[in-house]
């Protein structure tokens, strides 16, 4: 990058100590990150409307001139108001100045102006107060408008990226190949960042974007590719074909059809030259911990080892147990590795790893700290994989001599983000769930049938089954978890006093979820009251009732994650889904899970429906923070990019050519924030 572009932030006239603090909790630091810094919105003044046709109370623009300046007005001691005849020639307007004596002394009779703001009133008399104004001869007619933070205003922010722009303009330089520019027609990097800041009409700004959305989705491709060729390069494990028979045969069931294909997927790659990387993506229920199993094992029959990372330490007990039911049996021997476990516990599981004791470690982060190290570490299993950051997933990757990978993924997702999200992974899908499995009921009720739905839920442990009742808990804090508590206290006094009703939260210690997991699993527990720290893949067959409170608070996707903890047994199941928003859509919304079990369709009503922002934030599937370019959107775009990654490395695989000399630079840039951020 070129060195007045990674100056910090004061070296900007008018930005010193203070501001540059206001500046960096904007995530601006230098001058090339203000450049970044893109508006949110703009005030476009290309095109006002007539007063007459203008919306009452909505913001709008309109232009004209100014006919009269009436006398200040004090309406008492401080606060003075200044009204303004404005006319387009056709309608009169009055504009309303509180206080700012300034802005009334600018206007001039006569000289035509913009005004942007909301205009009040009726056909008779129309005001408008504290307009913005800009004079009708200004050059720039589309301002940007800036994410500010305390200490810092709109117009500020235009001054110094302007500043900014003065640096990059003495400093200018192109990140893209020439022949990709020609390819899709882009415009050069100067012209889209004066553009996108300071554009001449919305066209020129729909230009400018579309380059800095490519240039983003670029440089994020190409970082995906070169971390997934880094571990291509090497040979990884070549594993031989083994007798899987007496696998399949100490399992309690028959595979269905798509987990046996996947198994087959699995060991077919990891008999290849460079390692295994597949993705395999199956709804709740579908069974992808015999899958992994299966992997697992002929790995281990290859006398090497597995490890299997998942994001909480519930999941890891949960799989550690299932694997173990799977494995031990055929002698392969598990461990758990989790954070909460004590310091010799992990030391003795750790020296397990190293010398080749256990063939399989099923666990959280703790399994990718340096400190644990591997016999033979020849396949890397991670579940969830969404949930974890890009950096993680490296640096798991990077424990064994280039490992084989598997993902598992209930989360459905489009396939050109998949490629976007896993590089080019091979997908295996689980199309089918296994036998006998019955779809789990579900109903969409309003607070009023809170007591009938309780009922419904007492029939249900009358019964001998047990239950979940989900609240939702945003963020975990201290508030809403009193809240919880409260709640749960409530239920087990009241209603459900004759029942053992349990609470299970995510601030608890990993210890203290097991205890209570375990009482579920033993039926000490009927009733467990649970944030959604239940989600993820904690297995209790006889659990066959789940209530969920606040239920429009989830997206779609979420609710059906939570209700596949429920219908995992032989018993008939059923999901009330309670909500007090009574409004049509979502209600509307809450109605599809009663439609469908198939969690693709979800899925995609998930998107249509609430958009992008939560199903693809990026925390949810670990990918660095997007700026400009939103995924689900710039599809087009999207494409594009991925076309052009390929061109790029196609010719110069490494990105070690001149010309790609700035593509590189920004890839390690936005890589290395992202292993940081992790
Ligand atoms: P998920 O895909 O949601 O992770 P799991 O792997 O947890 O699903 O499997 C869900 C349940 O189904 C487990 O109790 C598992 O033992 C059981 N199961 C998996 N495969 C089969 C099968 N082919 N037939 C019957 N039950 C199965
Ligand atoms: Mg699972």
């Amino acid at each position: 990058m070129l060195k007045d572009l990674e100056k910090p932030i004061e070296y900007l006239k008018g930005v010193g100590e203070k501001r540059a603090e206001c500046y960096e909790k904007l995530g601006v630091k230098t001058v090339y990150d203000l450049l970044c810094h893109y508006p949110r919105s703009y005030i476009d003044y290309t095109s006002p409307v007539p007063i007459a046709d203008a919306p009452t109370n909505e913001p709008c623009i309109v232009k004209g001139r100014v006919v009269k300046k009436l006398p200040e007005a004090r309406i008492r001691k401080g606060l003075s108001v200044y009204k303004v005849i404005f006319t387009d020639d056709v309608t009169d307007l009055v504009i309303v100045i509180y206080n700012s004596e300034y802005m009334y002394k600018q206007l001039e009779v006569d000289k035509e102006y913009y005004l942007c703001g909301r205009i009040t009133g009726n056909l008779v008399r129309k005001e408008i107060n504290s307009p913005v104004i800009l004079s009708a001869d200004t050059e720039d007619k589309v301002q940007p408008v800036y994410h500010l933070t305390e200490g810092l205003s709109q117009q500020m922010l235009r001054k110094t990226v302007r500043l900014a722009l003065n640096v990059f303009n003495k400093n200018i330089y192109e990140p893209l190949p020439k022949s990709i520019m020609q390819r899709y027609n882009f415009c050069s990097l100067e012209y889209a960042l004066e553009n996108i800041h300071f554009p001449k009409d919305m066209h020129t700004c729909e230009l400018a974007k579309n380059r800095l959305v490519f240039d983003e989705l670029l440089v994020l491709q190409l970082g995906m590719q070169l971390m997934k060729s880094r571990s291509r390069e090497k040979s990884g494990f070549v594993l031989k074909t083994q007798d899987m028979d007496s696998f399949y045969n100490a399992l309690p069931f028959i595979l269905t059809n798509s987990q046996q294909t996947a198994i087959e997927d699995c060991i077919r790659d990891m008999q290849k030259e460079q390692p295994m990387n597949r993705l395999v993506q199956g709804d709740v229920g579908s069974g992808k911990t015999a899958v992994a199993a299966g992997a697992a094992y002929f790995v281990y029959e290859n006398g090497c080892q597995s490890a299997l990372m998942a994001p909480t330490e519930i999941l890891a007990e949960q799989h550690y147990e299932t694997l173990k039911g799977f494995l031990e049996p055929l002698g392969v021997k598990v461990a758990l590795l989790t954070g909460s476990m004590t310091a010799k516990q992990k030391k003795l599981v750790k020296e397990g790893l190293e010398n080749g004791e256990y063939a399989v470690a099923v666990g959280t982060h703790a399994l990718v700290q340096q400190t644990t190290k591997f016999k033979k570490l020849a396949l890397v299993i991670t579940d969830e994989q969404h949930r974890f950051g890009v950096g993680q997933r490296a640096a798991l990757a990077s424990k064994g001599e280039n490992p084989h990978k598997l993902v598992m993924s209930a989360t459905p997702i489009p396939r050109t983000l998949a490629l976007m999200i896993y590089g080019d992974l091979d997908i295996s899908v689980l199309k089918e769930l296994p036998k006998g499995r019955q779809p789990v009921e579900t109903y969409a009720v309003t607070g009023k049938l809170r007591e009938r739905a309780f009922n419904y839920v007492k029939k249900y442990l009358d019964e001998g089954r047990q239950g979940y009742i989900v609240c939702p808990m945003i963020d975990e804090s201290d508030m809403d978890l009193q809240d919880v508590k409260t709640y749960a206290k409530k239920l087990s006094q009241g209603t459900f006093k004759d029942y053992t009703v349990g609470l299970l939260h995510g601030r608890m210690s990993g210890a203290q979820k097991e205890q209570v997991m375990n009482d579920f699993k033993e039926h000490k527990i009927d009733l467990l009251v649970s944030t959604t720290v239940v989600e993820v893949g904690v297995d209790v067959p006889n659990a066959a009732i789940m209530v969920i409170e606040n239920a429009d608070r989830f997206g779609l996707s979420q609710l059906h994650q939570l209700r596949g903890r429920v219908g995992r047994g032989k018993y008939k199941s059923s999901c009330i889904l309670i909500t007090d928003n009574v409004n049509e859509e979502s209600v509307k919304r809450l109605k599809i899970l009663g439609k469908t079990n198939d969690g693709f369709k979800i899925s995609e009503e998930d998107l249509k429906l609430r958009g992008p922002g939560d199903f693809f934030g990026s925390r949810q599937h670990g990918l660095p923070a997007l700026k400009i370019a939103d995924m689900s959107q710039d599809m087009d775009i999207l494409r594009k990019a991925q076309e052009a990654a390929q061109l790029i490395r196609n010719a110069d695989p490494k990105l070690e050519r001149t010309e790609n000399m700035y593509l590189r630079e920004l890839v390690d840039k936005l890589f290395d924030k992202t292993m940081s951020d992790n």
